[in-house]
């Protein structure tokens, strides 16, 4: 009898332990939408509906348990105000009073090498604003076909600095724990930060906090700030351990160019998934069609930028590969400026992790894309005169050498830096007049 009522236990005991609960409430606020991820033991089903008067945002999880301390991280992040949890007889209930009406959207996500499985909310903040802006720039375009950039500031060269990753999804983790989202981030602030000592440069940057942005919202950013290059920022990440070195790459046209290629592509491209693909996202892969022709040209310009930052790189450390490979990124699609993906290095291998951990070597990576950049424009548009800026000396270096790059006098560099010979230590910045 006894045997019986501990079998009879066991076929209880799975039915009870598969009570979904949430174990975990996280948040993400970006400047266009708040994100909530709650972590779950079990995937479920749920609901997802807005009252008004007041605004709120109700979520009902079917069938599941959410310890109400877990949900108090979640007050006062972004418009939320208040949350409130309740255990009804079909599960939980989540109610969060909103700061003013907004669009809401959730969506359940698969588990991956970091996370089990999770149920995502997305507060859309100040819709109506936001459309009512896109139709006025679009109303603007159709009447003026020249581009607004080269209208309002004729001598500006916009750059688009995208730090890959963000909020949700780390990127590749390091043997020590490096995210890769924090190492470009940090990257992507001092190349903007470069950029805009330069006079005739102008950095944006697509993402400027811990929080994810869709793949064609990347592109869609930059192209509304009119940029006039894209650059992509990665840290890579491979099962080898001992590989390293940087590597750039540009859209392909006729699939990757070689194994490595397909197989970051594959793995950056994935980070939608891992952040949460936006439902609304549906006509994306039309897009990417579509635009895909009129990029074809832009192709060639994006080989052309990345053999200038690939050779910035080489003189930094290594380079992995022989040249600039080419892949089918997703986040290079649908944007009709050149446009490049960095990796950094490899984060995976240990030594690169240490050194993009280290704030020098950062701030070297971004002197070195900021003068792979200046090359370009000096190439691409040979009338602006770009002024001001930092240039860090690297072994071989030569004074006349530096001031013919930037186009200065010997005799201008010496006094704005103080130098009294012509002897310069490689890693000295020095300050371009
Ligand atoms: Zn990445």
């Amino acid at each position: 009898m006894r045997v019986l009522a501990f079998i009879a236990l066991l076929f209880i005991a799975p039915a009870v332990v598969a009570q979904p609960s949430v174990k975990e409430v996280r948040t993400w606020n970006g400047p266009d939408h708040t994100r909530i991820v709650f972590d779950l033991s079990a995937p479920l089903t749920h609901d997802l509906f807005m009252l008004s008067g007041p605004n709120r945002a109700v979520l009902d999880l079917r069938g599941a348990t959410i310890p109400a301390e877990l949900v108090a991280d979640i007050e006062n992040v972004g418009p939320i105000n208040r949350v409130r949890t309740g255990q009804r007889d079909d599960g939980a209930r989540v109610v969060m009073d909103l700061a003013y009406a907004l669009s809401a959207e959730s969506f359940a996500v698969a588990p991956n090498d970091t996370y089990g499985h999770r149920l995502v909310v997305d507060l859309q903040h100040d819709n109506a604003a936001t459309r009512v802006d896109a139709d006025a720039t679009k109303a603007q375009r159709s009447q003026a076909p020249v581009r607004t950039a080269d209208i309002s500031a004729p001598d500006e060269f916009v750059v688009a600095i995208d730090a890959g990753h963000g909020g949700e999804d780390p990127g590749a983790i390091g043997a020590a724990g490096t995210y890769e989202k924090d190492i470009v981030l940090a990257v992507a602030r001092k190349l903007a930060d470069r950029i805009n000592a330069v006079r005739g440069l102008e950095a944006v940057l697509i993402r400027d906090g811990d929080y994810y942005i869709g793949l064609r919202d990347r592109t869609r950013k930059a192209r509304d700030a009119n940029a006039d290059l894209f650059i992509s920022l990665h840290a890579d990440a491979f099962h080898d351990r001992r590989v390293k070195g940087s590597s750039v790459f540009v859209l392909s046209r006729n699939g990757a160019s070689s194994e490595m290629a397909r197989m970051v592509a594959q793995r950056e491209n994935r980070a939608d998934q891992i952040g949460g693909v936006s439902l609304s996202d549906k006509d994306a892969q039309l897009a990417s069609v579509l635009v895909d022709l009129s990029r074809a040209h832009t192709v060639e310009e994006s080989v052309g930028v990345a053999k200038v930052l690939l050779t910035e790189m080489d003189a930094l450390g290594d380079v992995h590969g022989g040249g600039v490979e080419q892949a089918g990124f997703a986040v290079l699609k649908s944007l009709d400026m050149p446009s490049v993906l960095v990796e950094l290095a490899f984060i995976s291998n240990p030594d690169e992790e240490r050194r993009l951990k280290s704030r020098d070597y950062q701030r070297r990576l971004a002197a070195g894309i900021l003068h792979g950049v200046k090359a370009y424009v000096a190439r691409q548009r040979p009338n602006l005169q770009l002024a001001g800026g930092e240039y860090v000396v690297r072994r071989g270096d030569t004074l006349s050498g530096i001031a013919q790059q930037h186009a200065v006098s010997v005799q201008q560099l010496r006094q704005a830096n103080n130098i009294g010979n012509d002897i310069i230590a490689a890693g000295r910045t020095l300050q371009i007049p």
